[in-house]
């Protein structure tokens, strides 16, 4: 289970220090910050904060935090908004920034994001602002923009990172199917599935797999416990189709076309009856817009599905 009673122990030296919640402010992002992968992290809550803990991680942690207005008026949200940074003097700039943020790519890059992953996002983001129409999710953007669709680092999986993804054209929608995904598995906290922040622009981007690299082992030297079950979610096969539609499978890829499994493993999407013929068979191969089932008996089921890609995240 993820999502464990009392939170993380965060270990320095073999000492316990502080017991680490896996959001607000997120898990991976707190080892960002501290191997230096990035200078700020910086939140918007539905709910607002729990300043409590906040306070205390941070004083844990010996991190700086501000509280400040959102700048964005016409997000339904919260109007609070949480940074955290290392370092006072880079906290301080990034207040006064923030004040005067112009777009994504100006917001990706005070974040500390690789600047090609932040033209990846901001030049898809401006195409879907420009078009006013349901743009693909950016997941299938990143799977098109890699060339080689064999095998994918667990380190960039980014399946159940919801962050910057609801479409402008559907918000309402896409917030209401991921409310119902989450419902779908009370265990865990989807959302924390991650090891960057960030949506990288390629499945081999180098400069996120460096950073994922260093934010790893961060996390499993400091919070042994969360990054063992991060990388079990993370290091699996994934058939997707959508943003909430999606099968993740305890098993092995091959050629980023094939899989074979034993089970469909959590998080679980709203692909339910996908899902449930998946359980059937324990062989899948994705081709040409063709998902085919293989049982053990050898019978084999067809679904035409156009939108099914194979993404094939691995250890
Ligand atoms: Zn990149």
């Amino acid at each position: 289970m993820l999502n464990e009673p009392g939170g993380h122990a965060y270990l320095e030296r073999g000492r316990e220090v502080f017991r680490l919640r896996e959001y607000d402010p997120f898990i991976s992002d707190i080892a960002a910050l501290m191997t230096g992968s990035r200078e700020i992290l910086y939140y918007v809550s539905t709910d607002g904060f729990d300043h409590a803990y906040v306070d205390a991680a941070c004083r844990a942690l010996g991190l700086g935090y501000r509280l400040l207005p959102v700048p964005f008026p016409n997000l339904s949200c919260s109007k609070t908004a949480l940074l955290i940074g290392k370092r006072t003097r880079s906290l301080k700039e990034a207040e006064s920034r923030f004040k005067h943020l112009a777009g994504p790519y100006e917001f990706g890059k005070l974040l500390g994001y690789p600047g090609c992953c932040v033209n990846f996002y901001a030049d898809s983001g401006e195409q879907r602002m420009s078009a006013g129409k349901k743009q693909s999710d950016i997941i299938r953007r990143i799977y098109g923009n890699t060339p080689d669709k064999k095998a994918f680092p667990f380190f960039l999986n980014n399946v159940y990172n919801y962050f910057s993804r609801p479409n402008n054209a559907a918000q309402i929608p896409d917030i209401s199917r991921q409310r119902r995904l989450f419902s779908l598995n009370p265990r865990i906290i989807p959302m924390a599935l991650y090891v960057i922040a960030w949506h990288p622009c390629s499945y081999h981007c180098a400069k996120s797999l460096k950073a994922a690299r260093e934010i790893f082992s961060f996390l499993t030297k400091h919070v042994p416990t969360f990054a063992v079950k991060l990388k079990e979610h993370l290091a699996r096969p994934v058939i997707f189709l959508d943003k909430c539609d999606f099968v993740s499978l305890r098993g092995e890829g091959k050629d980023g076309k094939e899989v074979r499994y034993a089970d469909v493993a959590p998080p679980f999407s709203l692909a339910i009856d996908l899902s449930k013929r998946i359980k059937k068979g324990n062989r899948v191969v994705i081709h040409h817009g063709t998902i085919s089932i293989y049982a053990k008996s050898g019978s084999c089921e067809k679904i035409r599905q156009p939108k099914a890609i194979l993404l094939n995240f691995r250890a």
